[in-house]
């Protein structure tokens, strides 16, 4: 639908979460004349991208009442895309002309994080941000308006003693806009017999360093881009890695070129109480270690919607294109849902969408019509024999899904050159798993991505 000429509204609005989607959430919110409260339970912007050397105490991460960690990066992770591809569209991830910075075309996360860390200094989104305040509920309140209650923790510290102040607030908005990220509640293989197996079990999310394993017997469950760089980094200090993969035949069992101690498998079959694991091509593998590198599961501890949404199968729904609750719009949304994308610019063309919905520049369909459209989704998910939890998974279909929603809002859609880049991208990892970080073929791709960029960094 073309924007409308009726006169704006400003709302009031809270945005949980500073990660890439809260801070773009914030910039496009503040563009269209609403005014905007981000709630950051860190004390620093950039989400997942903060790095931690700390982890969870239960390294499953299954005790709902663990203390929580939120990023799951490990020391040595660089980016599983090129720079230009992530960036946020009129915000280039250029180099910096600064030593302390990584030059890199996949650079390390501490430059992501100082990228995020530029991109709010440059659109004064920190002055919105509340820092170590989390939300812990989000309601709808009797006025029909969107209650938070909030907990600030403030830390004091002598050379004595340290000492915390907790504060609780409680506020009514407009509107609610939820960017908290959904890469810290694992998600775990289930594997017959576990119960009984005495080795160590843990989740990615908990790991940072190959340090604890060495001379270990590790098998690692998993074939994202996390668990193709973990498994590698485990094989340089562990008697051997042993990958479960469920996208491989049942029969595999290969040695990975260029290791002496890193095989291929497929899915685990059952795990013994003598410590064996058994895959289904029959190797039996006596190991001292598990690492579940299997993903993440959508969590809203906080958002109280009274049944309205929820999360089924990791199915986050019903939601409009991933973003709107139709019997919640458009007080309700949510950002940064799909996953296998690229995700800034994805969460900026949401996060302008919601903007313009809010203020009454864009208007959505009619809740019925919204209804209709996700539940014809989900037949067409179910007919082609996509799992529940692949809902959000949108892949290439991200490219159309940007321009769908720049359509919606009347602005400029993809750049030409983001999805090649993107394609090469991907068919490089696949193909040199080991050095497509630092060996490409997709010269004049690049070329066109700097010509664009002149217009935003001169
Ligand atoms: P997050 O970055 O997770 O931010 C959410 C924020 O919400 C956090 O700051 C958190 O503290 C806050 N929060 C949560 N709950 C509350 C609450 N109740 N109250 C207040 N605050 C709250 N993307 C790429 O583009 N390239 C890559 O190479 C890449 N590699 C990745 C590698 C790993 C291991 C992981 C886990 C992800 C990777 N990603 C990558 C994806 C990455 O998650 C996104 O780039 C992006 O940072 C997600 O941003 P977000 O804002 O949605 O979530």
């Amino acid at each position: 639908m073309p924007p409308t000429t009726i006169p704006v509204k400003s709302r009031h609005v809270a945005v949980v979460g500073a990660g890439a989607a809260g801070l773009v959430a914030a910039r496009e919110l503040r563009r269209d004349g609403h005014s905007v409260v981000v709630f950051e339970s860190g004390n620093e912007v950039g989400g997942t991208w903060v790095y931690t050397p700390h982890v969870e105490p239960d390294p499953l991460g299954l005790d709902p009442k663990r203390p929580i960690v939120h990023s799951s990066l490990y020391s040595s992770l660089r980016t599983n895309l090129p720079r230009e591809v992530m960036g946020f569209m009129d915000f280039p991830f250029v180099t910096r002309p600064d030593e302390s910075r990584d030059p890199r075309r996949f650079p390390g996360h501490r430059e992501v994080l100082l990228y995020l860390k530029d991109f709010a200094r440059e659109f004064g989104v920190e002055e919105m941000v509340r820092f170590d305040t989390e939300v812990v509920k989000v309601r709808i309140s009797e006025s029909g308006k969107w209650n938070v209650q909030s907990k600030k923790t403030t830390c004091f510290s002598n050379e004595n003693e340290h000492k915390s102040k907790v504060e609780f607030d409680d506020e009514i908005y407009d509107a609610v806009v939820v960017c908290n990220g959904h890469y810290t509640e694992p998600r775990i293989a289930e594997i017959p017999g576990i119960n009984s197996w005495p080795g160590k079990q843990m989740h990615s999310h908990n790991y940072r360093t190959p340090e604890p394993f060495r001379d270990q017997v590790v098998i690692l469950i998993g074939s994202s881009s996390s668990a193709v760089d973990i498994c590698r980094e485990v094989a340089t200090v562990a008697k051997e890695v042993h990958v479960a993969s469920r996208s491989v035949a049942d029969e595999t069992y290969t040695k990975q070129p260029g290791y002496d101690n890193l095989w291929l498998h497929s899915m685990i079959d059952n795990a013994r109480d003598d410590g064996t694991v058994v895959f289904r091509n029959g190797k039996l593998v006596l190991a001292d270690v598990i690492m579940h590198c299997t993903g993440y599961k959508y969590h809203f501890p906080f958002l109280d919607t009274k049944g309205i949404v929820t999360v089924d199968d990791n199915r986050l729904g019903p939601l409009y294109k991933h973003v709107f609750p139709p019997a919640l719009t458009p007080y309700l949304s949510f950002i940064g849902i799909p996953w296998k994308i690229v995700p800034f610019p994805l969460f900026e063309f949401q996060s302008k969408w919601v903007a313009g919905v809010l203020s009454g520049r864009i208007t959505l369909p009619s809740q019925k019509e919204m209804m209709e459209d996700i539940n014809s989704f989900y037949s067409m998910l179910e007919a082609a024999g996509i799992p529940k939890r692949y809902t959000h998974c949108i892949g290439e279909s991200q490219f159309e899904y940007n321009n769908w929603i720049a359509a919606q809002c009347g602005c400029q859609g993809v750049e030409k050159w983001r999805k090649p880049m993107y394609s090469a991208a991907s068919v490089n990892r696949r193909l040199r798993p080991e050095t497509y970080r630092d060996e490409w073929e997709d010269h004049d791709v690049v070329l066109e991505a700097y010509e664009d960029f002149v217009e935003h960094t001169s």
